[in-house]
């Protein structure tokens, strides 16, 4: 199976699972292969949105009535931080002119093409970036977008919209 295969069919096992979270009040990650928490090597139960319980080595969560993920091919860890990210070069990380370059020669090549992004291409930008950055791990990140649109604020709004539909 490939690794798109493998994706999909992972999506469509955590969509399972989100309704088995509807039905249920919590939803125990069982048995993970790892995880990166002390006394949790049975996994974490989750409720509204938080970790509700630790569930160490011999014991089973002590929340009844949890859907249960089984974990044994995933490894739990928090969602990584990234502090420092510019979304709207992730349009540009393969332009020609740039590639391979100094940084000021590179900035040279880029700065004539992010002078023209539109707000189209900003939320495409920010799609893409904040796609990349959750299928990596990461939870939270920040955005030094240079780049001000009169409709930003729109944009913004909507990059927001997008990532609570993604998470
Ligand atoms: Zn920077």
């Amino acid at each position: 199976m490939d690794s798109g295969s493998q994706f999909a069919e992972h999506q469509t096992s955590l969509r399972g699972k989100e309704q088995q979270l509807h039905n249920n009040s919590a939803l125990w990650i069982k048995d993970p292969l790892s995880i990166l928490a002390d006394a949790a090597e049975r996994g974490v139960v989750i409720k509204e949105g938080r970790i509700a319980e630790l569930v160490p080595a011999g014991r089973a969560p002590t929340i009844s009535d949890t859907a249960i993920f089984e974990a044994g091919d995933h490894v739990v860890l928090p969602g990584l931080i990234n502090t420092h990210h510019h979304f709207f070069q992730t349009l540009t990380r393969a332009a020609p002119a740039a590639l391979d370059r100094e940084l000021f020669p590179w900035l040279q090549a880029l700065y004539p093409i992010w002078a023209g992004l539109t707000p189209e291409a900003l939320e495409l930008a920010a799609t893409v970036a904040m796609s990349e950055l959750l299928l990596s791990g990461c939870a939270t990140s920040t955005d030094q977008c240079m780049h001000f649109i009169d409709e930003q604020n729109d944009r913004l709004r909507a990059r927001l919209h997008f990532l609570d539909q993604l998470t």
